[in-house]
């Protein structure tokens, strides 16, 4: 049976068949265009290009171009069209640009082209946001719909430290989802749009209220799971809209997720580089960088302020010497901010050599203080130095607190993986690693140890919260670790729920030597624990107080 639907448009718009999919149709018979000429109904180009953001001068002004021709107002508007989509920026009204022009694409205008890059408005103020389901579309059986606007979500969770949250229409969502007609109420999509958001308030479009609107036009356009022929994915066209909603603008980059324009009969559900690193900017990653061979991690030596204090491995104690903010800072590179002296993470000297020291040092913007961060599999990354293209490295692949972190040529070695994105949590007694049963994507799906293989379900990311605690984010629900029902009580299960901010989520790391750590939960004090020290696969995880046994030590 349906869901009652809250819209009666919805209903109207059933009542008529869908036009034909084919999109910003009447630009197709605009005849090319040189420039002086003024073509039968060019002016409709010049409502495109006024529409998107690139002819921006008011047409009652003097300024204005001049309607149905193609003067040199619009020609420049038409080489910036031309040149953020790619094309040859030649101002005339071509083959190729009235192709680009009839392709779907998303409301928003494109921003002004800085460069080959995606672009920003602002970040929200937080990094956990609700949103809630209004009316659907019935081109969908079920609530398919929603599960595709879901994995969406946990699409972007997974890239950088925001945590989504379902909640009902009545609970003031951020976030408010809806098919409607093409006039939805805060902006007209009629033609060859298919959705719309908005920007995070204080960088709102269309205001700056909550929620912020994820509509999708339901009366033009048929929607569908998958890829299938004149019909567009849910998911694709989500993920593009909940970049909107987290600040990202259209990027220029083609086939990037937050580039303007869709196709119907395909499928985008993964990230590009470039819209990983516009969220990263949004949003930067921040928190201990941990090294896969030892389990400690990056520390300025003797939580030193001064510049040239060299930076070693040592057991995680939560120290700010430890944490770095990673903030983008170009394409392809970003600089590493240790929060205890706000320096950066240095190669000594610019040297380009094998065994130069890393160390921390002001930033003046040096090439020996970018690096690259190349995923190499498992949520750990190399650390590439810009200047010469070798990797942060625990020197002599040692285990010891104390051991100098140097520039290396990679070779693969687990003391040149370094713990960025979501990355597997192993127990000390069993080897197995926490993991969330059944891959659930289930509120509610208790959290188990397991042996490693490979799973999203098995990769968590430690993200800040304050305090030296941490919400630990399962990369493929989006959801949390979380003690069930805030239970106090030893014994009490651990489960993922989505994140709302409860003391039950919030887990302080403490390290407990050897490259291990105990999770204290904030609501109990009780930690982290594998149920009767158990080995096997499948045995639950409970919070226990701490006793010191290696059912209780992990290594990240
Ligand atoms: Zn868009
Ligand atoms: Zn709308």
């Amino acid at each position: 049976m349906r869901r009652p639907l809250t819209s009666n448009r919805k209903w109207e718009a059933m009542s008529q068949p869908k036009r034909p999919p084919q999109p910003f149709e009447d630009i197709v018979k605009v005849a090319e265009t040189k420039l002086g000429e003024a073509p039968e109904s060019f002016e409709l180009v010049q409502d495109y290009l006024r529409r998107f953001g690139y002819l921006t001068e008011n047409p009652q002004s003097e300024e204005a171009a001049v309607a149905g021709t193609l003067d040199l107002d619009t020609s420049s508007a038409l080489a910036s069209y031309q040149a953020f989509h790619g094309l040859p920026a030649t101002g005339i009204f071509d083959e190729a640009t009235r192709e680009m022009m009839t392709r779907s694409r998303c409301l928003l205008p494109d921003p002004q082209l800085v460069g080959p890059t995606f672009s920003t408005t602002c970040a929200w103020n937080r990094t956990a946001f609700t949103y809630a389901f209004d009316a659907g579309t019935n081109d969908i059986a079920g609530d398919a719909e929603r599960q595709a606007v879901r994995n969406a979500f946990i699409t972007w969770s997974a890239a950088a430290p925001v945590a989504f949250r379902e909640v009902a229409t009545n609970q003031s969502p951020d976030v408010l989802i809806r098919w409607g007609n093409a006039a939805c109420g805060d902006a007209n999509m009629t033609g060859g749009v298919l959705a719309h958001a908005d920007y995070p308030p204080g960088c709102g479009f269309f205001g700056n209220a909550l929620p912020r609107p994820l509509h999708f036009d339901d009366q033009e356009h048929a929607w569908v799971i998958g890829a299938v022929a004149s019909s567009y994915d849910v998911e694709t066209v989500a993920l593009h809209e909940i970049g909107h909603i987290l600040g990202l603008q259209h990027s220029s980059v083609s086939g990037a997720v937050m580039a303007s324009s869709v196709s119907a009969n395909t499928t985008i559900r993964a990230l590009t580089n470039d819209d990983i690193e516009g969220i990263r900017k949004l949003y930067p990653p921040t928190g201990p960088i941990f090294v896969k061979h030892s389990g400690k991690c990056l520390d300025v030596e003797g939580v030193s302020t001064a510049n040239g204090a060299d930076l070693h491995q040592w057991d995680y104690w939560g120290g700010n010497n430890q944490i770095f903010k990673i903030e983008w800072m170009e394409t392809g590179h970003y600089r590493l901010i240790a929060q205890h002296s706000n320096k950066v993470v240095d190669i000594e000297g610019q040297s380009t050599a094998n065994g130069a020291q890393v160390h921390q040092w002001d930033w003046w913007g040096g090439n020996n203080q970018r690096f690259r961060l190349d995923p190499v599999g498992h949520g750990y990354y190399r650390i590439v130095a810009k200047h010469s293209n070798r990797v942060l490295d625990v020197s002599g692949i040692s285990q010891n607190s104390g051991a100098k972190v140097v520039q290396w040529d990679w070779w693969g070695g687990d003391n040149q993986r370094w713990r960025v994105g979501p990355a597997p949590i192993t127990a000390r007694h069993s080897g197995k690693v926490v993991d969330v049963s059944g891959i659930s994507l289930a509120a509610g799906a208790p959290v188990i140890q397991w042996q490693y293989w490979g799973g999203g379900n098995q990769r968590l990311r430690l993200d800040p919260v304050g305090g030296g605690y941490y919400r630990i984010m399962v990369e493929h629900s989006g959801m949390c670790l979380d003690v069930e029902g805030i239970s106090t009580a030893q014994g009490a299960r651990i489960i993922q729920w989505p994140y709302w901010g409860g003391d039950n989520q919030k887990w302080k790391p403490e390290g407990v030597g050897d490259g291990y750590v105990k999770f204290v939960a904030k609501h109990s004090g009780m930690c982290l624990d594998v149920f009767g020290a158990s080995a096997d696969n499948g045995a639950q995880l409970i919070q226990w107080p701490y006793w010191g046994g290696n059912n209780q030590k992990w290594r990240l």
